[in-house]
């Protein structure tokens, strides 16, 4: 289970609001929502990755530190919610370096994990792709095996990659739903979808060694309309099956024990993991060998 711990209007469609030297004064709530949503995440034996915004870190340190002191991982989503390819590789690098030292310093801890802002790496051909791994981060969650978030070309299983110099970086992508259409499961495709057809996919999921990635926002689950303006396709984002959908999401969990990413990935480092991806599944480009998959 992994929540993007991001405000309702870390929007990539609207960059006055993401950026904070253009964003005009708006309502901020995960200061409210971010304990309600671990409160409703809340079961025995269950925790939760929470990718983080270094910017949030900044804002709300406490909510950040107390989600860690209930057990929760808490990795990076970089520091502004910017999209990967929107920067030069430098300024990615800067931008996801400064975020990591801003939670390790907050936290006292290693952060191990990445997710890039709205998928944006996309693929491993990205040459950004390999700067998570340079700024020492064990694992990703970025790349969607889904048309327009990512690639369908992506893996959908756990898959390690290895750079001729030896480096190394593991890939956990966000579960699919929809057979072939590879529709992402969280977000608007996975709000309209319904909870007996996701709880389907997480089963068939876990029976093959998938390692199923489910993603939430604290925003997703309050059942009223959002606080500030949106319009447009970032409005259809946001609301489209949106209704509803904090009792559909606990359906969904209904009986579902949730893990932190690095528990996983250390299964998949350590070659415990069942997940398996053949290489013909991934994404080959001069410079990036794939390496047999976890295992
Ligand atoms: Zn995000």
């Amino acid at each position: 289970m992994t929540v993007d711990v991001e405000e309702w209007y870390h929007n990539c469609w609207v960059p006055e609001y993401v950026r904070p030297e253009l964003r005009p004064p708006l309502p901020q709530e995960l200061d409210r929502l971010l304990p309600r949503l671990l409160e409703q995440l809340d079961r025995p034996g269950s925790r939760a990755t929470l990718f983080v915004l270094g910017e949030v870190a900044d804002r709300i340190p406490g909510r950040i530190r107390e989600a860690a002191a209930l057990g929760h991982e808490i990795a990076c989503h970089g520091d502004l919610h910017l999209r990967a390819n929107d920067r030069s590789p430098e300024a990615f690098r800067k931008d996801i370096a400064d975020a990591k030292s801003k939670l390790e310093d907050l936290l006292g801890a290693r952060v191990r994990g990445f997710r890039s802002p709205e998928w944006s790496l996309r693929t491993a051909n990205n040459p950004r792709f390999r700067l998570v791994a340079e700024c020492g981060f064990d694992y990703d969650s970025s790349l969607a095996p889904a048309f327009g978030a990512g690639a369908r070309t992506n893996p959908v299983s756990p898959t390690v990659y290895r750079w001729r110099d030896g480096r190394t970086l593991l890939e956990l992508p966000p579960l699919t739903w929809g057979g072939a259409l590879r529709l992402p499961a969280g977000g608007w495709c996975g709000r309209l979808a319904p909870p007996g057809r996701l709880r389907a996919r997480i089963a068939r999921a876990i029976a093959r060694g998938e390692a199923p990635v489910l993603v939430v926002h604290p925003w997703e689950l309050v059942d009223r309309p959002l606080p500030g303006l949106l319009t447009g396709l970032a409005r259809f984002l946001h609301e489209a099956g949106r209704r509803g959908y904090r009792e559909r999401f606990a359906e969904i969990c209904r009986g579902i024990g949730g893990a932190r990413l690095d528990a996983v990935a250390d299964l998949c480092i350590r070659g415990l993991a069942p997940a398996v991806v053949g290489a013909d599944a991934i994404d080959t480009s001069p410079g990036l060998a794939p390496l047999a998959a976890a295992r």
